[in-house]
């Protein structure tokens, strides 16, 4: 560490903000800490309301120009922004092990290879938009996405790059400016991104980074007067918290939330794939917002289900997220360790048994736990862990599995497993959820909605659905040459 550079397993890093293109420091700094080890990576700048004026201010004055550059322009410079990010995909995902413990493979295989991915698909998109006008009476109707302007995006720590960039993408694509603020567990790659962004060309202040925690500066962001557009992923109580913030100016949100999803096993599905979609709930050491964290399992194959399911999770190998053979890396931090900790004390108490686990580990990881006898009421069943705790209920039919499975407040996916299609199609026509996955988990095209009902979200992003929410959706009506309007 030396001023405001630091190394992060052997990449050079800049603690401070991107503001207008130039790095601006804080008064004072935050410790980032790896969950892997505990090692200090750096004394980040603590951002308050005076950085998130400035980075608003730079986003609004680069705003005119960035509208006003030709899609193809814009979308050559998210390619090559695309292309810094393939360039430096070692970087990014050492650092981002570094940073929240999450599998350094899963990073260099499938994480980043999907940022750069974020940035091509949105640039390609672009330039899809709009070239469908309709008639009405003779009168053109020509349906145009407008940039909004300036967007706020604040994005959480379990996958940092990954959801901040599925953001980032479409609003630049749009012809927006952003602001990003990461989470303050995990501010390191946002800023080797603004580097990156900076290479690859793009105007100063089309594109900033403010550090901090966001209980300081997040109010200075989402209820300022100049942000058209807030997008942000993380928890329920966060977001009401940003959506009273809003409310003073109007300005459109985008949800991202938490959920409580189920996975549906009917006796008919194929059950060692069952038990496959069940035990790949603990990646990301559970810190996945879209978790299959209840399992709901047709009775005459519940006993066969657990037991196949215990023998297959103890296979799993928890260690250093950085070596090959690890499954499940740390937990991002003790505060999360206490939280997930007490929820599994509190539904033993509750008379919850542990099929597996159900205890903390040396250093900062929690054993994979599968918890039975829970009812439906429970705090268990009814609130999201983000830890790598789940829990098992039975039922007898469909219309059972259906009722435990939309019995939350949250909304945001399901998974079933089932060998029979029209099944497939009358559970998940009853299911309240953003996403379905039949007999599979975690395929997420780009091109589809993605987001959340009830408590997991509020809107869609994906596709022309990103466009929808970081755009002013125009239209105009033109009458035919030499037209009269009689009344
Ligand atoms: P938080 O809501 O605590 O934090 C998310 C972000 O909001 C962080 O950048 C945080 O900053 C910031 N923030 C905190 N307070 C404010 C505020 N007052 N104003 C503005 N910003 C603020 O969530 P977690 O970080 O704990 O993330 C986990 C949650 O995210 C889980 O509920 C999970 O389900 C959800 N999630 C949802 C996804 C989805 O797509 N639906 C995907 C991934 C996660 P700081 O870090 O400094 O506190």
């Amino acid at each position: 560490m030396s001023g405001h550079l630091t190394t992060v397993a052997g990449v050079t890093v800049d603690t401070r903000h991107w503001i207008g293109g130039e790095r601006v420091a804080s008064a004072a700094t935050f410790t980032d800490h790896s969950p892997i080890d505990g090692t200090v990576l750096g004394e980040i700048a603590r951002g308050t309301a005076t950085e998130a004026e400035a980075a608003v201010a730079a986003a609004k004055a680069a705003f005119p120009a960035w509208a006003a550059t030709s899609r193809e322009e814009r979308a050559r410079l998210l390619h090559a922004i695309a292309d810094g990010v393939e360039r430096r995909l070692e970087d990014l995902a050492v650092v981002e092990t570094a940073d929240n413990g999450a599998l350094l493979r899963s990073h260099r295989r499938g994480v980043m290879p999907r940022v750069a991915h974020n940035f091509r698909f949105f640039a390609d998109w672009l330039l899809t938009l709009g070239h469908e006008d309709f008639d009405t009476r003779g009168h053109t109707n020509h349906v145009s996405w407008d940039p909004a302007g300036p967007c706020v995006l604040i994005t959480p720590w379990n996958a940092p790059l990954m959801l901040a960039t599925w953001k980032i993408a479409p609003a630049l694509a749009a012809g927006n400016t952003v602001v990003l603020k990461p989470a303050e567990w995990t501010p390191m790659t946002a800023s080797l991104l603004a580097d990156i962004a900076a290479e690859a060309g793009l105007p100063a202040g089309v594109f900033n980074v403010v550090q901090g925690l966001g209980s300081e500066i997040g109010d200075a962001l989402t209820s300022h007067p100049d942000v058209r557009r807030i997008s942000f992923t993380g928890s329920v109580p966060t977001a009401k918290h940003i959506a009273a913030s809003a409310a003073a100016n109007l300005t459109p949100l985008s949800l991202e939330l938490g959920g409580k999803s189920p996975l549906l096993v009917f006796a008919d599905a194929d059950l060692d794939l069952a038990v496959d979609l069940a035990v790949e709930q603990y990646d990301n050491a559970g810190q996945v917002c879209l978790a299959a964290t209840r399992l709901l399992v047709e009775e005459s194959v519940a006993e066969e289900f657990t037991r196949r399911f215990a023998e297959k999770a103890a296979e799993l190998r928890q260690g250093d997220p950085r070596e090959l053979p690890t499954d499940i890396g740390p937990n991002i931090h003790e505060r999360q360790l206490e939280k997930i900790d007490g929820f599994v004390r509190r539904a033993i108490e509750a008379g919850a048994r542990a099929v597996i686990g159900g205890e903390r580990l040396a250093g900062q990881f929690y054993a994979p736990t599968l918890l039975t006898d829970v009812a439906q009421d429970s705090e268990i069943v009814q609130e999201e862990v983000f830890g790598p705790v789940l829990t098992l209920q039975t039922f007898r039919d469909e219309a059972e599995a259906v009722r435990l499975a939309n019995d939350t407040r949250f909304g945001l996916a399901a998974t079933l497993a089932t060998g029979d299609q029209e099944r497939a199609a009358r559970v998940t026509g009853q299911l309240v959820a953003g996403t379905v996955w039949v007999n599979c988990f975690f395929v997420r095209d780009l091109q589809a909605p993605f987001g959340g009902s009830r408590h997991s979200g509020v809107g869609r992003e994906g596709g022309t659905w990103s466009f929808d929410f970081y755009c002013d959706v125009k239209n105009t009506v033109t009458a035919p040459k030499g037209w009269k309007d009689h009344g």
